[in-house]
């Protein structure tokens, strides 16, 4: 997505697993102090769990905003993210950490491996992967007609398209792609939606078919999707509609995975064990956000203190990095940027 600033040596100061809210500020905070900085995600977009869970949510928490739709609220963040140029690797999942003799750090990923001095892992609730349907011959459609989310609006243009689920992703793809599309036809299991209520009623009132009571229950063609054939179930009846795409948003499964298995110390299986400077365990790793705790002390699981969590784990990690450095970063508004 970008180039990196800083050092020239290729390995990473800092490599931050996450890019919901804390792993992006993290990465600001890396780049205030001239740290060399990459962020893994296993998600295709920024936003961890504001992206794919409730982008078209208000959230009211958020100091400075009154109020602000989730999906501002990512883009801001990586608008300020951003500014300094960190590497973004994004649909890439995190599966192994290792501490070298030198004190180093390696991630294995499902695309390869990342160095760095030290590591940050803002996991939230873990790898989010889109909930598929059971059927085995859907495999050969994937990507080639059949999506989990759109990653670019263009390959809809002229096309007759299937859009499955009842949540936000569902109501808003298929507003969003109503422009793009020949025809767009949306079913839903249920006549009740999981979307806020103004996107539901805009719904309503644009061109798409929305067929409530309707599940999927295959596809047609030849490796390449011709037509889904729709079932009401009440009455179990099937139809078949010629469609060229079917985008599935059914949610996510959330899942810690392999994290449970880096050697960290952990509070129960879901938390990972942190100081007060957000360090775990293993020297040089750190963790903030949702995905930390510490030991006795309630985790208040938010936006406001993932960031401050992100930027005590950042600015020590600094002063990690550089023995005898303050990890107070000084006044931004010192700075010229
Ligand atoms: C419906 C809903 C509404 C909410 N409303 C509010 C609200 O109003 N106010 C508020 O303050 N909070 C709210 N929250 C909580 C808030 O979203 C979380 O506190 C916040 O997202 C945590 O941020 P994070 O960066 O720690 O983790 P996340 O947002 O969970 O991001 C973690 C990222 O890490 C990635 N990841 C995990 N494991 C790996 C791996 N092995 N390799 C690569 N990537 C990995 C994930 O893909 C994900 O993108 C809400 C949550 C939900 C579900």
């Amino acid at each position: 997505m970008s180039e990196a600033h800083g050092n020239s040596n290729g390995i990473m100061d800092i490599s931050i697993i996450g890019a919901g809210p804390a792993g992006l500020f993290g990465a600001f905070y890396a780049g205030l102090r001239e740290l060399k900085v990459e962020v893994i995600d296993a998600l295709d977009e920024p936003g961890g769990q504001l992206a794919a869970l409730y982008p078209e949510k208000y959230i009211y928490d958020v100091p400075g905003y009154p109020k602000v739709l989730s999906r501002d609220l990512v883009k801001h963040l990586v608008e300020q993210t951003m500014m300094w140029k960190p590497q973004m690797h994004l649909g890439e999942r995190v599966q192994k950490l290792n501490r070298n003799e030198d004190g180093t750090i390696t991630l294995g990923t499902d695309k390869g491996e990342h160095h760095a001095r030290s590591v940050l892992i803002c996991g939230g609730v873990g790898a989010f992967t889109p909930k598929k349907l059971p059927n085995p011959e859907f495999t050969q459609y994937e990507n080639n007609g059949l999506f989990y989310s759109v990653k670019e609006k263009s390959i809809f243009r002229g096309k007759n398209l299937l859009v499955v689920g009842g949540g936000d992703s569902a109501v808003d793809w298929a507003l969003n792609l109503e422009d793009y599309a020949k025809h767009v036809t949306l079913i839903h299991r249920r006549d009740g939606f999981r979307a806020l209520q103004k996107s539901v009623t805009e719904l309503m009132n644009s061109d798409v078919e929305v067929k409530v009571f309707y599940e999927l229950k295959t596809i047609g063609g030849n490796g390449k999707v011709q037509s889904a054939t729709i079932f009401d179930n009440r009455t179990k009846q099937e139809t078949v509609i010629p469609v060229d795409a079917v985008i599935l948003t059914l949610g996510f499964n959330v899942d810690l995975g392999p994290i449970k298995d880096w050697g960290l110390e952990m509070l129960g299986t879901r938390y990972i064990k942190v100081n007060r400077r957000q360090e775990t365990n293993i020297p040089g790793v750190y963790a903030a956000g949702d995905i930390s705790a510490e030991e006795g002390i309630e985790p208040l699981n938010l936006i406001a203190t993932g960031f401050a969590q992100a930027c005590v784990a950042v600015n020590f990690m600094y002063q990690h990095l550089n023995p005898g450095a303050k990890a107070f970063p000084g006044h931004s508004s010192e700075k010229k940027l």
